[in-house]
């Protein structure tokens, strides 16, 4: 691994230019500006979703994210149709030692404030008010409360949606074979109007301090060779998108949609083969290279959808921008980043960073090695599927700059906390001379599978100091309060205490 002893200069260099760009000074009781407390230096965020104040009590769940961790920053989950950052613990997973001691199984999703129509009125998609809690509006909720306390509350989102919303079929991915995904295209209209007009409707509706917002997604090439922690990896007969919009915006970046669609239907035949064993005669990664040569359409398809989805942040930032101005606006960056190097040849910072006033980079560390472990598995079994497990985990490990590690052990140690200094490290590298800051991702129970590596409140307090002793100006504690268990919170509270980094 690089840079293990940190070059000063390069240090005070590094944490000036991120801190200069976005102070988020402390606003004191009635909007009167205070000295800003020794902790509103850094950023000290959490997520946290509406069911935890429902379960627990506003004042409560603040007392408790302040004692605790020294929280500064909610990341409040305002808008969303998924269980990863909503909601109770993911049913099967432990209940963790607060809120309601039971699974909410009816969780519903959608808009936890209140959606104002007017925002909507160029989008199929409605804008339903999460029927979760009634008619709380979390945000009318928690701003004021968090606000007395000099809490900065940031709109959380993400473009997970449900299956059965009305209407929710015209704006779903069409793969291959032109079915419906449950994913929804970038490229369609209705798609980008929603979420602009979500996050306008955010920005002028509310005092808040920020917006968040995140899609968990890559292009087809990757999503074919199964180039990913999630299981099942995407069926290759499944990847997206060849909608009309699509096909659309393809020709008029000169690529051949025609073509696109046989060199997928290559590769399907190619990861099928690869999944059954059946090996190519000159071996995996050359046919790879034999239909990618062929069909270099594929390779252009990948980088539409990417191409199609800073078109997104780019969209959402300018028009949050254009109501407020001084509302900060980033991007959480899914972990397939740690793993994937194509994923992560898509995430340039720089190019980001022209519409980003900051950037959440998840380096979960604890759950990341048990995700490290299913990339392998995942992508051993097609393009690599002439390594060993762990002749690929070396690679990986090379050519994304970690440190060694065991294949077989991944999964019961997790990633080491110096896995949170090297990325936090590389992200800040990849952003410098930008005004955009980087925010480290850091997890505390996000669930793995039994006999995989749990979060202790030690291995919480190495991510928090690893991730600031590499200079960054903030953390974010993921994926939400609702599955985090007391004392590993309290482990980010002991980091921050010994680093002073608050009073
Ligand atoms: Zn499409």
């Amino acid at each position: 691994m690089q840079n293990s002893d940190l070059n000063r200069r390069e240090f005070v260099k590094i944490t000036a230019a991120a801190g200069a760009a976005l102070a988020l000074p402390a606003a004191g009781q009635n909007g009167v500006a205070q000295a800003p407390a020794p902790s509103s230096s850094k950023m000290i965020g959490i997520q946290v979703g509406a069911i935890s104040f429902v379960d627990e009590g506003t004042e409560k769940v603040l007392d408790i994210l302040q004692e605790r961790a020294c929280v500064n920053t909610l990341f409040l989950a305002v808008f969303t149709y998924g269980r990863g950052i909503a909601g109770r613990q993911i049913p099967g997973y432990p209940l963790p030692d607060h809120g309601k001691q039971e699974y909410d199984l009816k969780y519903h999703g959608g808009n936890f404030a209140t959606p104002h129509p007017k925002y909507y009125k160029n989008t199929v998609i409605q804008p339903e008010h999460a029927p979760d809690h009634g008619n709380l509006d979390i945000l009318a909720e928690v701003l004021p409360a968090a606000k007395k306390r000099g809490m900065k509350v940031i709109c959380w989102m993400e473009d997970v949606f449900r299956t059965d919303l009305p209407n929710i079929e015209k704006v779903q991915e069409k793969d291959l074979y032109g079915r419906n995904m449950e994913t929804l295209c970038v490229n369609n209209p209705n798609y980008l109007n929603f979420f602009t007009g979500l996050v306008e409707d955010f920005a002028s509706s509310y005092d808040i301090d920020g917006i968040m917002w995140g899609s968990e997604r890559q292009g087809a090439l990757s999503d074919s060779l199964g180039a990913t922690h999630d299981t099942p990896p995407i069926d290759p007969g499944n990847v997206t998108c060849f909608c009309e919009f699509c096909m659309k915006k393809a020709k008029e970046r000169g690529i051949n949609p025609d073509r696109a669609k046989q060199g997928f239907l290559e590769l399907e035949k190619f990861v099928r083969a690869a999944r059954s064993g059946k090996r190519p005669s000159d071996g995996y990664y050359v046919q790879f290279w034999r239909i990618l040569l062929r069909y270099p359409e594929i390779a252009a398809w990948e980088m539409s959808f990417t191409d199609s989805l800073r078109e997104t942040y780019a969209a959402l930032y300018k028009t949050v921008k254009n109501v407020k101005p001084e509302v900060p606006v980033g991007w959480h960056i899914w972990h397939n980043t740690s793993f994937n190097p194509i994923y992560r040849a898509e995430q340039d910072w720089q190019e980001l960073s022209k519409y980003s006033d900051f950037i959440k980079v998840v380096m979960y560390n604890n759950c990341g090695g048990e995700r490290f472990a299913l990339y392998v598995d995942n992508i051993g079994s097609t393009l690599y599927g002439d390594l060993t497990k762990q002749q690929l985990t070396d690679f990986t490990n090379e050519v994304m700059g970690y440190k060694e590690s065991s294949y077989k052990q991944l999964p019961s140690t997790g990633l080491p906390a110096d896995y949170v200094y090297s990325e936090t490290r590389r992200a800040l590298e990849g952003i410098a001379g930008t005004k955009t800051q980087i925010w480290s991702g850091l997890d505390i129970d996000i669930p793995t599978e039994p006999g995989n590596s749990k979060r202790t409140p030690q291995s919480v307090k190495d991510a928090v100091v690893a991730a600031f002793r590499a200079g960054a100006p903030g953390i974010i504690l993921s994926r939400k309060y609702s599955e985090m268990r007391l004392a590993n919170l309290g482990g980010a509270g002991d980091a921050i205490r010994e680093l002073k980094l608050s009073s």
